[in-house]
């Protein structure tokens, strides 16, 4: 896997084979209105060949995962510890104000379902050591593998990524490198997430009811959620699975005997949130009022409001402080395995301690990205944008919505990056390796920690944000050596 040069006769030939497999097997986008003459299915952007991860770097990232859903799964039912982490986001984010305003009134009601549902991704970015020079093959000693974020709400390709993981063994093949099971494992996210929203469904106890994906209805990542409908009727074909959007609960959806989760005559056992996740998805307070109903429920819900405010990228900023971390986990091991791949982050609430991150950024901009509290990719402010950000909010606290991280500058390799209506040309890439994981459990016990597959997202070196629905990044797994 080291040289994926090939010539050009052969690439256009192998090129052929994968645009058609990637659309025939379902690595795929829609465009379009449904059902209508403009309606068209592309392949979604993917890289022609995995990307490389060494061994114990891969490792790393798959055993830390187990960890960090048990750490976040208790930093979610903190409330003090939420309420004191997003205090001052709350005094500006319209948004988080939003979700925070749904969390008050769930607990104000009382809480109806006390199972938690995690479908979760954690991101994390390869980089080289301090000073490291590596040689031709980079070894696992020369790399840090720094964490970025852990998704919560709508953590999404783990359908695609499946389907990728079986053509990245056809391309190597057809370029004639041999691989072994080791190198090319198992992918099947999809699989994994079904199985989490089958187990979720079994515990609600009630088969007429069923899985609701809350979807957007717009978006054109549908096949992507479709992979997990079809991997539940695959595994349990007594299932049934409804789509629905925020509009169609805050238009028909209800709560029966106050709890039970209700639309068009059926209850709902389960929510799995594919929308909802940025603010653009609340367009009015239909779409707000949607949610409430939802939340108020009983149904179990991936993610529950504590889930998503959990993830928030100031959460994630306050338990990478020193001290914090011992709060939520016993064992010094675990909490040097996790810390480790801890980047820097630093508040920017208005303050000493704040005033303190913003002059440090302003001196070093290519040092820091700064973070608003959205998901999706495209929200990050780098280099001239942070820098013209910072000095005019200098004293504003409008400045407590983001959160300051050390910027990671991944590890380079060489990939054909495949996007519709883009030349195809072997480039400069670097990636994001994600590791999905379910977790289901209440305040007190622990009923499913498990991590179920990978996915690479790799963009072209020297783009700042990420995004691979946004055509900045493709689709991408990984080559395990
Ligand atoms: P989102 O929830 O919007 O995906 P991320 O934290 O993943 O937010 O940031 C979006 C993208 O910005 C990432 O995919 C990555 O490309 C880039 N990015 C985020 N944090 C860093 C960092 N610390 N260093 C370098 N790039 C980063
Ligand atoms: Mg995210
Ligand atoms: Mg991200």
């Amino acid at each position: 896997m080291q040289e994926v040069r090939i010539p050009k006769k052969h690439l256009t030939e192998i090129l052929d084979i994968a645009n058609e497999w990637t659309v025939t097997n379902g690595v795929s986008f829609k465009a379009g209105i449904e059902g209508s003459e403009n309606e068209k299915v592309t392949h979604a952007p993917y890289t022609l060949f995995p990307s490389q991860v060494p061994t114990p770097i891969f490792e790393q990232a798959r055993q830390s995962m187990t960890e960090f859903s048990r750490v976040m799964h208790k930093v979610a039912n903190d409330h003090s510890f939420l309420s004191r982490c997003l205090k001052n986001v709350i005094e500006v984010d319209p948004f988080m104000i939003g979700l925070w305003n749904i969390y008050l009134k769930v607990r104000e009601a009382g809480i109806k379902q006390s199972l938690m549902l995690g479908i979760f991704r954690n991101d994390f970015m390869m980089t080289f050591k301090e000073g490291c020079k590596p040689g031709e093959i980079v070894k696992a000693e020369d790399l840090d593998l720094k964490h970025i974020e852990i998704n919560v709400i709508s953590a999404s390709f783990g359908g695609l990524v499946e389907q990728l993981a079986k053509l990245h063994k056809l391309t190597l093949n057809l370029c004639g490198k041999q691989h072994s099971i080791i190198e090319m494992p198992e992918n099947r996210p999809a699989t994994g997430i079904a199985n989490g929203l089958i187990q979720a469904w079994k515990l609600y106890n009630n088969s007429q009811a069923v899985i609701l994906f809350l979807v957007d209805g717009k978006e054109n990542n549908t096949i992507d959620q479709r992979w997990i409908e079809f991997k539940i009727y695959e595994q349990n074909p007594g299932v049934r699975v409804l789509r629905r959007t925020f509009i169609d609960f805050h238009e028909r959806g209800s709560l029966s005997n106050e709890e039970k989760l209700m639309i068009d005559e059926l209850e709902i056992a389960v929510v799995y949130f594919r929308d909802g996740e940025t603010a653009e998805n609340y367009r009015s307070e239909k779409e707000w009022n949607g949610r409430l109903i939802i939340e108020l429920s009983a149904a179990i819900k991936s993610p529950c409001i504590q889930y998503q405010l959990m993830g928030s990228k100031k959460v994630q900023q306050e338990l990478a402080r020193p001290g914090v971390l011992e709060k939520f986990v016993a064992s010094k091991e675990t909490i040097d395995m996790l810390r480790a791949t801890f980047a820097d982050q630093f508040s920017l609430d208005l303050g000493s301690e704040g005033d303190k991150a913003v002059d440090m950024a302003l001196a070093s901009p290519e040092k820091f990205v700064l973070k608003p509290q959205r998901e999706g990719g495209g929200h990050n402010l780098f280099d001239a944008d942070m820098v013209n950000f910072l000095s005019e909010h200098r004293n504003s606290n409008e400045r407590n919505a983001y959160i300051l991280m050390q910027r990671i500058y991944p590890w380079q390799q060489q990939n054909y990056l495949v996007k519709p209506g883009f030349p195809v040309n072997l480039s400069d890439v670097v990636s994001e390796l994600g590791i999905y994981g379910i977790f289901i459990g209440s305040s007190t016990k622990e009923l499913e920690n498990y991590d179920c597959g990978h996915l690479m997202k790799t963009k072209t070196s020297g783009t700042n944000n990420s995004g691979v629905v946004s055509g900045l990044a493709g689709l991408d797994t990984a080559f395990i050596y």
